[in-house]
């Protein structure tokens, strides 16, 4: 095709949210002249692939992040953390095991593809370009993080587990997670950011080993200044943290209007 395509793999990037600090792993991060693609790749079955539905479940019976939405996080990590608009990076979602995927997902510039059409679809995706960017500052920085990536995996795990554990313990009434993985709360005495606590002494500071409730949100200004901000879910009927403020990363980011879907990759 003439173009010049850059790939890098298996990238980690570092991020803060109400869960504490944590990471992004990106499977495939491919940069061509005009666009920015992220892949995530399974090679899974699941019982449904309902598009909309968090989390997924395997057909082993253990569930696990929905690849739309877990890819729909890091597209939101990785424009955040390198300034980049979120038209110019499209996603797609690699699930190996499947053919006829249903092509757009309901996220814009999101695409599910299969084996039967991945090489189809990643061909007019590359195709379609009208103007050249430089991303050679961005591709420098990639180059650096794929390589600081490298023996991070475990930490990476370790860290989804305490992620979806947290998710668990907050579904509300309605079986929604209380908080997406990008969301930031601010602490209500100081300037720093509510972070969740879940550790055994929270289960003693709560009182009760074998409260279910056993997570907290606690200042993340503690360490330095001991803010004992500590906010605990209400146990009137399962909307803990109702009264918390979430600042989702798109008000932070200033992304008020809605993504505009770019392109018409696939008629
Ligand atoms: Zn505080």
């Amino acid at each position: 095709m003439g173009k010049t395509v850059r790939v890098f793999n298996h990238v980690i990037l570092d991020f803060y949210s109400v869960y504490g600090k944590r990471t992004a792993e990106i499977d495939h991060i491919i940069v061509t002249d005009d666009k920015i693609i992220i892949g995530e790749t399974k090679a899974a079955n699941y019982v449904h692939t309902d598009y909309s539905e968090v989390p997924w479940t395997l057909l082993s019976g253990d569930t696990t992040d929905n690849p739309i939405v877990q890819n729909h996080y890091h597209k939101q990590v990785f424009c955040s953390c390198f300034g980049i608009p979120r038209e110019r990076v499209i996603t797609v979602e690699f699930l190996l095991e499947y053919s006829n995927c249903g092509l757009r997902s309901q996220y814009p510039n999101d695409y599910v593809l299969g084996k039967d059409n991945l090489l189809k679809g990643l061909c007019l995706l590359f195709s379609e370009s009208k103007e050249t960017l430089n991303f050679d500052e961005l591709c420098k920085q990639l180059e650096r993080i794929e390589a600081a990536s490298v023996g991070r995996e475990n930490e990476h795990e370790e860290n989804l587990k305490e992620v979806r554990e947290i998710e668990e313990k907050t579904r509300t009434r309605d079986k929604h997670y209380r908080f997406k993985r990008t969301d930031i709360a601010k602490c209500p005495l100081c300037d720093g950011f509510l972070v969740f606590r879940y550790k055994p002494w929270v289960k003693k500071k709560l009182g009760n080993i074998n409260n279910t409730w056993n997570i907290a949100l606690g200042c993340s200004n503690y360490p330095i200044t001991g803010c004992n901000a500590f906010i605990t879910p209400r146990k009137d009927g399962g909307q803990g943290f109702d009264d918390v403020e979430e600042i989702h990363i798109e008000d932070r980011m200033e992304w008020t209007i809605e993504e505009r879907h770019v392109g018409d990759h696939f008629g």
